[in-house]
């Protein structure tokens, strides 16, 4: 019996995939391109945050959703989450010295030596606190790992090194791949957490992988905040000119090159310099509401029916320059990320014909303030709580090119999951290679809002093609993507154009549809592995309680707990049993 629904299921994913019957509901490209022409166009403004763009993208998204007969799964019975936000911008007369206990402080320029923002989100405000240089700043448990051996950052201003210690070791910060310990943005939560005033991140072009000029640009205007929850925040977040790291040590008598040397090393000791930071910061604070569009299918099966996958894509870009000539001061934002839009959409076109409705609910989430800092999607983390079906799962959608037929996709952080050997079989059946990331090093598992619920503890990960299209060599399809890097990412040049193939965001739709329909009929939800970065978080996660009910037990109106769990563990392909027997127990203990 059990085999012939195997068999019955692959059959039917394999249709659906293959000819895209009109039985069987499949992700048409033609529907993808015209999504993508709409949400790309002039109209649309580049779906700037704030801007009348991306509120018209918003309601595009939220009456398609509508049309497709999904449930509304935002506020109030709506389609939007209020997403309160804020923009600082920091004002030429900031001033940032260095003031050493003897000897002339010295005075930097704003934006050529330092970059910062008022992460407190104040009009104005005043640091005068010494500086600890504090190695790499990172408390890492698992690699028993820790920059502060106990040293109170309180009231003080951090100064570190961006990324992580050198490691060729795959069970030391995951060897040459970069681990969330080694980005900039936890950098700047560690230390906020510690109680710090400021951070000044040490900038060095071959650990940030990007030049000065690159920094100063996406800082020199308002950045976006969600607005203050409580989160620890710094006053002054900021990043500083290696050169000027050089001078600064220098007061001590101190070598950078060697103190980078030093924080390689488990025994680094934070240090305290003879100098101080007086800073005066000054900003423009401007609160404003940006939504995220949320839509669902609700699950069959009254015991899991709480539990939902959720597809995610961003739909906001850059918006329209209006200090810049017409005609050239849209950012289109047609691959990043009306692509993902016209994908998730498309799903949620599919999963609606779907019948019958999978056990578990389908959840869809077109996120905002994508290109601020995954700001969308971590406030969607952030209060999942509030959302009708807790998610299990979550597969992102990001630039997904164009390009015609892969033979390729990707799905970076798939295979840190218990959920990975699904994906290798459904990659399978759809004839798709898995391309492993080519540079785990850039750390580009953190760049996109699958990693704002990673984060808090959902498996998830994007789903993309890999470079391998058919009737191309592997080049092309790098040479395609250099194309794109090079001359439209992130520019008003990246625009709808009627020769886009859509085919390949087809297959990727067709494949997240059977990723989902294996997670939302699955006995066992998906769980990190153990030992993976995310797995304390699953663990805290699926110990809580959502309106004092837990979301996460196995049915029980089948079995007795005992057995519903022996069964999600022996029949989920988890490679690790007793991870699942573990998480099991703390879901018990949640109840
Ligand atoms: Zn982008």
């Amino acid at each position: 019996m059990r085999r012939r629904l195997t068999c019955f299921a692959f059959l039917a994913t394999a249709l659906t995939a293959i000819v895209g019957s009109a039985l069987l509901p499949s992700v048409d490209p033609e529907k993808v391109r015209a999504h993508v022409k709409y949400l790309a166009s002039d109209e649309l403004e580049g779906r700037g945050m704030n801007q009348k763009g991306s509120d018209l993208a918003a309601q595009y998204i939220a009456d398609q959703f509508k049309s497709y007969g999904l449930k509304p799964a935002g506020d109030n019975g709506t389609y939007f989450q209020q997403v309160p936000m804020v923009g600082v911008q920091t004002l030429p007369e900031t001033t940032f010295s260095l003031v050493p206990n003897s000897g002339a402080p010295v005075l930097l320029k704003n934006l050529d030596d330092y970059v910062t923002t008022n992460e407190r989100q104040t009009a104005s405000a005043e640091i005068d606190a010494p500086i600890v240089f504090v190695g790499f700043g990172i408390t890492a448990p698992e690699y028993q790992w820790d920059d502060y051996k106990g040293f109170d950052l309180k009231g003080k201003v951090a100064l570190l090194f961006v990324s992580e210690p050198v490691s060729d070791d795959p069970d030391f910060f995951k060897g040459k791949a970069l681990t969330y310990y080694g980005r900039w943005t936890y950098k700047f939560e560690e230390t906020a957490r510690r109680g710090a005033v400021a951070t000044l991140i040490i900038h060095r072009t071959d650990l940030a992988s990007y030049g000065w000029g690159v920094v100063r640009n996406s800082w020199g205007g308002e950045k976006s905040f969600l607005k203050l929850d409580g989160t620890p925040k710094l006053t002054a977040a900021s990043w500083i000119q290696l050169e000027v790291a050089r001078k600064l040590v220098a007061m001590d008598g101190l070598d950078l090159d060697k103190l980078f040397e030093q924080s390689q090393s488990r025994a680094f000791k934070p240090i305290e310099l003879p100098v101080k930071l007086k800073a005066h910061i000054a900003s423009v604070v401007r609160p404003f509401d940006s939504r995220n569009v949320l839509a669902m299918l609700e699950g069959s099966d009254s015991a899991k029916k709480s539990q939902s996958v959720l597809y995610t894509a961003h739909y906001d870009h850059f918006g329209i320059d209006k200090s810049k000539p017409a005609g050239a001061n849209i950012y289109h934002g047609a691959v990043d990320n009306a692509t993902g839009c016209g994908i998730l959409l498309e799903l949620g076109r599919v999963w609606a014909a779907t019948k019958p409705a999978p056990p578990r609910s389908i959840l869809f989430a077109a996120v905002t303030a994508e290109e601020q800092g995954l700001l969308g999607s971590e406030f969607l983390g952030k209060h999942r709580a509030q959302l009708p079906v807790q998610p299990i799962l979550d597969l992102n959608y990001d630039a997904v090119a164009p390009l015609g037929e892969p033979e390729e996709v990707q799905v970076s952080g798939a295979e840190r999951t218990s959920f990975y050997p699904t994906v290798e079989e459904i990659a399978k059946q759809f004839q798709l290679t898995i391309r492993p990331d080519a540079r785990p090093e850039a750390g580009h598992y953190y760049r996109s809002d699958h990693f704002s619920l990673g984060r808090v503890g959902i498996p998830a990960f994007s789903i993309s093609e890999g470079m391998k299209f058919k009737g191309h060599d592997t080049k092309w399809g790098e040479a395609q993507a250099k194309d794109y890097v090079d001359n439209r990412y992130h520019q008003p040049s990246d625009e709808y154009k009627p020769e886009m193939d859509f085919r390949g965001d087809a297959v990727m739709g067709d494949f997240g549809y059977a990723l989902g329909q294996k997670a939302a009929s699955a006995p066992a939800i998906p769980l990190w592995l153990p030992g993976d970065e995310f797995a304390p978080a699953q663990k805290k996660l699926l110990s809580s309680k959502i309106r004092g009910a837990s979301f996460w037990r196995p049915s029980r109106s089948h079995t007795s707990p005992t057995d519903a769990d022996s069964e999600s563990c022996a029949s989920q392909t988890n490679p690790d049993g007793r991870e699942c027997w573990s998480a099991s127990r703390s879901l018990q203990r949640g109840k």
